[in-house]
């Protein structure tokens, strides 16, 4: 049967990937809406290649700029925009499934609308995750959806769990492997200087610049262990980051046995999306067959803690719980925005989320009300962080 898809992102780096590979295979996928946040014009060539029921964006404005120009090229895409406009694409009856590719904490209720509505999610958008950790899992449970992980690392645990895919019989550990991104190796006394440009700069993989920035810092892979204790249902002392610069294995379950399943390829997110976008089929994506003889070493180095302080800071905020990652989420964004627009340096936003974190009076994770009030008030501890740093050289 033919998948009708929510595409909530299409306009950034995961959109694009899902829509190639959903363009190699028109019998198996269609698209019933695509969403964008302000780039319009990327979301008009996308309708008139796509032709989506609905089209989402971000205000009224965007909105009627790309209406006048599908209407002008003769095509019958619905416009809409805001945040119930999200939902109400996530939730649809006409979409049997959801990509979840904003990035950010505005990907957050859309998805979590999916998964309250039984859809099939194909999670790239951690934070979503990250922030909402047991209730969105409940959700996930009580109404019988489908969560797939489009996250290279966890679609490769994913892959190489037993079978049935959520029983643990006999699974040790599960290991994230990290890139280490573009400072692995960089003198730590200079990191206080990079720029916006040098830490989107990543080595394997090409992302928005958001992650590529949480990929420099290393607290990507920080969101993605508590994102896989989510998934996966395990303690943090279950699961063990690896630095692998090649980024061939994109992580590994660890059995009881001494048995080590990994899942391996060429770092191309085409090959997570295919896999959850057909799954339990195997379908083309697109990226070329991996040719080990080509790469010939695979190397591999714990991680260094002090060079990157925000992989520890995440580490400690998913022991504390309760609303605790969804504030190291929220301040990191924040953070990770500023300093893109050159107002903190490379090394402030570490600073920043372990002021935000240090100052923050946790509380359960009760309800989507608690976590989105949490979210607001780790912000605006972390723009009063910001306005105290200097602005960089
Ligand atoms: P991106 O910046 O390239 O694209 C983000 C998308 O979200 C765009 O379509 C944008 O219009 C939309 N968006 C941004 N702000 C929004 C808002 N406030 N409301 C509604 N829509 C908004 O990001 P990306 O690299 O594609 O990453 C998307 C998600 O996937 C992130 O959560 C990221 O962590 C995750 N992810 C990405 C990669 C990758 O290779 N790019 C890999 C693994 C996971
Ligand atoms: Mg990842």
């Amino acid at each position: 049967m033919q998948k009708r898809l929510t595409l909530l992102g299409s306009t950034g780096s995961i959109g694009d990937s899902t829509l190639d590979v959903v363009a190699r295979h028109p019998e198996r996928f269609s698209v019933y809406a695509l969403t964008a946040h302000r780039n319009g014009g990327k979301l008009v060539e996308q309708c008139l290649r796509f032709a989506p029921e609905v089209a989402v964006v971000g205000d009224a404005e965007t909105a009627a700029q790309v209406e006048k120009k599908l209407r002008a090229a003769g095509s019958k895409t619905i416009v809409t925009y805001g945040p119930q406009a999200l939902v109400d694409v996530a939730t649809s009856d006409a979409c049997d499934t959801v990509v979840a590719a904003i990035v950010g904490a505005a990907g957050l209720v859309p998805t979590l609308a999916a998964a309250q509505a039984g859809k099939r999610i194909l999670l790239a958008n951690k934070e979503a995750l990250v922030m909402s950790g047991d209730i969105f899992m409940d959700a996930v449970r009580d109404n019988d959806a489908v969560l797939l992980p489009v996250d290279s690392e966890h679609n490769a645990v994913f892959q190489s769990l037993p079978a049935e895919g959520t029983k643990h019989g006999g699974v040790s550990k599960i290991i994230l492997t990290a890139s280490g991104g573009p400072f692995r190796t960089r003198e730590p006394a200079t990191l206080v200087d990079v720029t916006p440009d040098e830490a989107c700069k990543h080595p394997n993989w090409s992302m928005g610049r958001k992650i590529s920035v949480d990929s420099a810092t290393m607290m990507n892979k920080g969101l993605e262990v508590i994102e896989a204790h989510y998934l996966f249902n395990l303690p943090g002392e279950r699961i063990d980051v690896l630095i692998h610069p090649q980024s061939v294995i994109h992580s590994m379950v660890s059995y009881a046995d001494g048995s080590v399943l990994a899942q391996l390829g060429n770092p191309d997110m085409r090959t997570p999306i295919a896999h959850a976008l057909a799954f339990p089929d195997r379908v083309d994506s697109g990226v070329a067959q991996l040719d080990l003889a080509q790469v010939a070493t695979l190397t591999f180095e714990k991680p260094d803690y002090q060079r990157f302080p925000c992989l520890a800071l995440a580490m400690k905020a998913m022991a504390a719980g309760g609303v605790a990652s969804a504030a190291l989420n929220a301040a990191n964004e924040v953070a990770v925005e500023a300093f893109l627009n050159r107002r903190i340096g490379f090394m402030a936003i570490a600073q920043t989320v372990d002021a935000v974190l240090n100052a923050l009076e946790n509380r359960s994770a009760s309800s989507l009300d608690v976590v989105l009030e949490a979210d607001a008030s780790a912000r605006r501890a972390a723009h009063t962080v910001i306005d105290s740093l200097p602005v960089p050289a």
